[in-house]
This record gives structure tokens, sequence and C-alpha cells, in this order.
């Protein structure tokens, strides 16, 4: 049973503030990350957090060490990832369609963190770009990761009206308008943008299969391998035009509320044995007596705390006039 305290016991572990430093493909200053002050409950107890949400009723998931540490977060109530509620979204006309631009050419090399695997670009020019949604500024992808579960029953760390996905894509942009740096904007407002992408099984996914090959390389934590030429845009459903955005945080530390979230309303299509590959990656490195398989390598849901989430499309207006309507126009 995942319980709420279980929720609230996140750590900022060395690895993961090398996997910040490393994300931006720059040598990292030894920042450390904000500072754990006090419980994300005590700061946010508002009536629409449904705690720990969908997870409850799973059979018992075994966290990740780092979601098992000391109960200390960073302060704050912007946090991620969140159930988005459909009902709740709230249509905003001003928001465009994303407008992606990516150079497969900047891709470098794929990486085994000991959390999840990560593709990383070169991000030291404006080549890889996201702009437009609900974005004012250009940012620059960094990198792309996944999240994924033991079973196909879950993994995703977003859910649409407490639905669980088997994975989720988040591709990392930071603002390159504001900041010079990853590492700045990660620590700033507005300083990144994530897209979402939630995977369900079905079809094998022939875009993704190039970084599926790769895998077996990188099965142990701390491997890197050289992986070039892969275009992002691949990964993206084929509508972009409908999404929904928020603010809030990294999911894993320095957890900072930093990320204009745009989470894709269209799922991506894969196989079950390319979930099956994820899965054979490990969380630890060659070494270890103990290996132990990456699997639900999530974070938990975070209380929502009085913000909106804005969604691009209207699901709901374009209903048909009811009887009841009929009666009173005629
Ligand atoms: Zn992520």
């Amino acid at each position: 049973m995942v319980t709420l305290t279980a929720v609230l016991r996140p750590l900022a572990s060395q690895l993961h503030r090398q996997l910040v430093r490393r994300a931006g493909g720059h040598q990292g200053n030894g920042r450390p990350g904000v500072q754990p002050h006090g419980l994300l409950q005590q700061i946010c107890a508002v009536p629409d957090f449904s705690p720990a949400v969908t997870l409850r009723d799973l059979p018992a998931v075994k966290l990740h060490p780092m979601w098992q540490g000391p109960l200390v977060v960073p302060g704050g109530d912007r946090q991620s990832p969140i159930d988005i509620v459909v009902r709740k979204s709230v249509f905003d006309s001003e928001l465009k369609p994303l407008v992606t631009d990516y150079d497969p050419q900047t891709c470098q090399q794929i990486w085994n963190n000991g959390y999840s695997f990560l593709v990383e670009y070169d991000d030291t020019t404006d080549k890889s770009t996201l702009k437009g949604g609900p974005l004012q500024d250009k940012f620059r992808l960094c990198q792309f990761h996944f999240h994924w579960g033991e079973s196909n029953a879950w993994g995703s760390e977003h859910t649409v009206d407490r639905r669980l996905f088997p994975a989720e894509l988040h591709l990392v942009h930071w603002n390159s308008d504001k900041y010079s740096l990853f590492e700045e904007a990660v620590m700033e407002d507005n300083g990144l943008a994530v897209i979402g992408v939630f995977l369900k099984v079905g079809r094998r996914h022939e875009g993704l299969q190039k970084l599926v090959d790769a895998l077996p390389a990188i099965r142990h934590k701390g491997s890197v391998v050289e992986f070039t030429r892969f275009d992002p845009a691949c990964l993206l459903p084929t509508n972009t035009e409908d999404y929904w955005t928020y603010h809030g945080s990294l999911t894993t530390p320095p957890l900072t509320e930093s990320v204009t979230w745009i989470v894709m309303k269209q799922h991506i299509e894969v196989s079950h044995d390319q979930l099956a590959v994820f899965r054979s990656l490990l969380f630890t490195s060659a070494e270890e007596e103990v290996q132990k398989s990456m699997v639900n390598n999530f974070r938990v849901q975070q209380p929502l705390c009085g913000r909106s989430v804005r969604s691009s499309f209207t699901p709901f207006l374009q209903e048909a006039p009811s009887t009841e309507d009929d009666k009173h126009t005629h």
C-alpha cells in the first residue's frame, strides 16, 4: 500500500543532483538543490488533493529508494506530478499550437543514471528548440527520458482522471532566452518546459526501436554510450495541438518548481516487448552484488494546491442541444 507518508519521503541524493548537472551537458558548479524545509503536507493541506490517487488501490508498488528516504521535500505548493481532472481543466483559447524544431544532429549519447535512461542533446546552441504553446520564450532541448512501471497497469507520473498509463515520456527543455545554462534555468521561475507524452501498449513504435536497440549497452547504472541522429519528434503524438498545461516542478531532485508542464492529450503506442526492454535495465551498477530491475521509477502524485490546469482544446463545447432545450426554443 502506498501511503501519503511514503509519498512525502523524497531525498535529494547526490546521484540526482548529478542527473540535473549532466542533463545540461555541462560541468556543474556543484550548487546544491533547494534546501529542504518542512513538509509539503503542512504547506498545502487543501481539499483538492486526492492522496496517492490510483496507486492506493494497486497491489503493493515498491517505490524507488529515492522516495523512501528522510521525510523532507523542498517547500512549495507547485509540485509534480498531478492528476489531471478533465472536467476541472480550463479551456484557454490563447493557448497556441506547440512549435518544435529539433535537429537530430544534436543528439549525443544515452546514459543510465541509475533511475532512468537519458538521451542527451547538445544544448550549447539553439539548434533543437521548443516554442509556442503556453510559452513566451524559446526553450532548448537538453534531454529526454521515460518513467515506467513493472507491469503495464501503471508507470506514468501524471494521470488523467486518475487513469494510469504504463509509461510516460518527458522531453526536457530550458529557457535559452532568459538563461545561459540549464543549471541556471533549473533553479528559476519559468526556467524549464517539459513535454509529457503517455505511452500505451499496442503496436510496436518504429521510431522508438532505434532507442530500444541501444538499451542493452547501458544495462547497468553509470553506463553511457554514444547515440546520435535521433529525432525526438518521432516520439510525439500526431496531434500536438491538444494538451494540458500547468505550473509544476521537476519530479526528481532537486524538485524545483521551475517547470511549465505541457502534457499531451494524445498518447503514443509502443509494444509490450519494447517496454520489456526498458524493464531489463538495472538501477544497479555492474559491481553491486544484488542487481535491481529498473522499474517503477516514478514519483507519486502531489497536491494541486489550488493550481489550475489549462487545456488548449474544448472537449465539452461541442455537445448537441438536449431535448429539453429543444422544447424551450420551439
Ligand atoms: Zn521525468
